[in-house]
């Protein structure tokens, strides 16, 4: 497959932006070769300049769930940019989202729209210490929530996958506030909170986590964090920025039925524009300005052409719940697939799978945790992934990533992609 186009452009973009991408993980760093340009997609298909053809399982890394320019997002699109796109004022469909929102999530009984998954994890941590009057959090390593400065604390997905456990320009006395615990270890949790009585106001977790690929959580685990947070007047924060309108229309606390006192949402809610959301417990959320003394702002947060697309994904999920059913079988069905061919070719390698959600560990050490995930072998990793993209998938590149599905996957582009699996695992034995 040629790619001179991608090429070319990856040569031009680095005269002008820090490693010629936008967002880490495009580099294809961690796959060692020039990323994949596009130029278009349309349903499970995405195009690139050179006009290779991909079933595509990273679809944007989650917002589009219902595949790539699916007439769903922009019903009435046209429409509304004729009325303007931005007016920094309330708009009447920023409240139709916000009722959508908190009917799907009975937990959030007040929320707040922003531009991105980052802006909702920092400002809910920032309504957190502010409700509670506490300073530090407790984090678990290899759970992703955006690039706020106190969450790049051994954070998965980018700095994961480069092998950078925190960032630099971070300082210490941020850092500092960002207590880490193991995913799926309560004992870790537990002993953070006999160090720091009475000092956490918050504890933000991945309820499946989804940025070290993708790693279930034990329900004990989840049920336990509840209990402990309960009891110590910390608020437990769900960020499904991922797993929101994913997993189920409701999500993972839907899925776990455990409620959480507030949740960060982003991605799917914005059908494929810059939107996220935070909110939670009524007397949470009313901390926040103008109501309270917790500031948070946003020139172009509840974006009205944003919200129109994110409204209509919405909407659209909402009244066709089969969708859900259908993912997961679409993921039982890759998964299966993956784990014959993982047992035909004897590569160390395992399938992972939470409803919808499916990821291709190549170790066979026992996907529980951070630990775990961390004995991926990456150079597997690479070999498959370019053998995928030669073959026409594009997986994600990275080994600490999930793959993505969406309602336009059909069961002919899985099996396809399950027969070059095959092909590529045998260039690896
Ligand atoms: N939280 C989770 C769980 C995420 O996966 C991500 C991004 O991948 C974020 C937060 C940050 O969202 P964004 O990239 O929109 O800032």
């Amino acid at each position: 497959m040629k790619r001179e186009k991608s090429e070319q452009l990856f040569i031009e973009a680095e005269k002008y932006i820090p490693g010629g991408v936008n967002s880490p993980v495009r580099a294809f760093k961690s796959v060692e070769m020039a990323p994949v340009f596009i130029d278009h997609g349309k349903g499970a298909k995405i195009y690139d300049v050179d006009g290779n053809e991909y079933t595509d399982y990273i679809c944007s890394w989650g917002p589009l769930i219902l595949g790539h320019a699916s007439p769903v997002y922009f019903d009435g699109i046209q429409e509304a940019l004729q009325k303007g796109t931005s007016f920094g004022a309330p708009t009447a469909i920023e409240v139709e989202v916000a009722k959508l929102i908190t009917e799907a999530y009975p937990s959030m009984e007040l929320v707040r729209m922003v531009s991105s998954g980052t802006e909702a994890t920092m400002s809910a941590l920032r309504v957190a210490r502010g409700f509670t009057g506490r300073n530090k959090i407790i984090k678990f390593e290899g759970c992703y929530h955006g690039h706020a400065d106190g969450l790049l604390v051994k954070s998965g997905s980018g700095t994961l996958t480069f092998g950078v456990p925190t960032s630099s320009g971070v300082t210490p006395g941020t850092a500092q506030d960002t207590l880490v615990a193991t995913y799926n270890d309560l004992d870790s949790v537990k002993a953070l909170f006999n160090e720091n009585p009475g000092e956490i106001a918050a504890v933000i977790v991945e309820p499946v986590a989804g940025n070290m690929g993708v790693v279930p959580p034990d329900l004990d685990f989840m049920k336990g964090l509840r209990e402990i947070t309960k009891a110590a007047g910390t608020v437990l924060i769900f960020d499904e920025v991922i797993t929101g309108f994913r997993l189920a229309y409701g999500g993972a606390q839907e899925v776990l039925e455990i409620t959480p006192d507030m949740t960060t949402l982003g991605k799917i809610i914005g059908g494929g524009m810059p939107v996220g959301a935070y909110g939670g417990r009524r007397d949470i959320m009313e901390t926040v300005a103008p109501l309270g003394g917790v500031y948070q702002a946003g020139t172009l947060s509840g974006n009205p052409i944003a919200m129109k697309m994110g409204l209509n994904t919405l909407t659209y999920l909402r009244d066709h719940p089969e969708v859900y059913q259908e993912m997961e079988e679409k993921a039982k069905l890759l998964e299966a697939g993956f784990k014959a061919n993982i047992e035909k070719t004897g590569v160390k390698a395992q399938m992972v799978r939470f409803k919808g959600m499916t990821c291709c560990f190549f170790t066979d050490v026992p996907i529980d945790g951070y630990a775990a995930v961390m004995t991926a072998d990456t150079k597997a990793y690479t070999k498959y992934f370019k053998s995928m993209l030669d073959a026409g998938n594009l997986m994600p590149p990275a080994q600490f990533e999930g793959i993505f599905l969406s309602a336009a996957h059909t069961k002919a582009d899985i099996e396809k992609t399950i027969a070059d699996h095959y092909q590529a695992l045998k260039e690896l034995v």
